[in-house]
């Protein structure tokens, strides 16, 4: 079975262990660098960009993450999770991974519009078209660089991009009955990273 780690210093851990689950992984919460050892993919929640970076400064799990992300095992950033991914933050910094070729807006949507739900765009390639998308105080991903691939996106803006077997999503796609085509993804990356069995 393919095991999912998730980040469990503070977001929407349990929302997403539940939506790996529904799509057949099974999880693990990590909070150590030992606990990476055993695990096929590492989920990176929403929350709050300036707690869980704090947190992985405490931790001592930058390093720790990048060499995981440097065994080709891929990674899913949502929200939050997206912003600690990229290259750059912009809107109050926080130290980054680095793992994504982007520049993340934080809370780009305004204040106006802190919550909503989008259909993504028809445009967006396959599964990922007229997914129901929910952003909660959202980022922006500006400035992708050339690996960059847009999966989908809200309003000709993307929210869902992947760079070789790292996957961000500006929007919560671990929110939601049914089994959740980024978390599909995620585990097929991380069989293909496995090998053949
Ligand atoms: N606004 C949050 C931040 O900048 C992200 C919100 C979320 O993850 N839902 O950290």
């Amino acid at each position: 079975m393919t095991r999912i780690g998730i980040l469990a210093i503070q977001g929407d851990i349990e929302a997403h262990a539940a939506a790996s689950e529904r799509v057949g992984g099974c999880t693990v919460r990590v909070l150590r660098e030992k606990d990476l050892d055993g695990i096929d993919a590492l989920i990176l929640p929403g929350g709050e960009s300036t707690t869980i970076a704090k947190g992985l400064a405490r931790l001592g799990l930058y390093e720790p993450l990048r060499q995981f992300a440097a065994t080709g095992r891929p990674l899913l950033g949502t929200c939050a999770g997206a912003i600690l991914l990229s290259r750059e933050v912009e809107n109050h910094p926080v130290e980054t991974l680095g793992l994504l070729d982007a520049v993340a807006a934080r809370n780009a949507y305004g204040t106006q519009v802190d919550s909503f739900a989008a259909l993504s765009d028809a445009g967006s390639e396959a599964p990922f078209r007229d997914l129901r998308c929910t952003f909660i105080r959202a980022p922006q991903l500006r400035d992708l660089g050339p690996d960059v691939q847009v999966l989908a996106r809200v309003e000709g803006r993307p929210v869902l991009v992947r760079q070789r077997r790292v996957l961000a999503a500006t929007f919560h796609p671990e929110l939601g009955e049914g089994p959740s085509p980024v978390h599909r993804l995620l585990l097929a990356l991380a069989d293909e990273a496995a090998g053949p069995a």
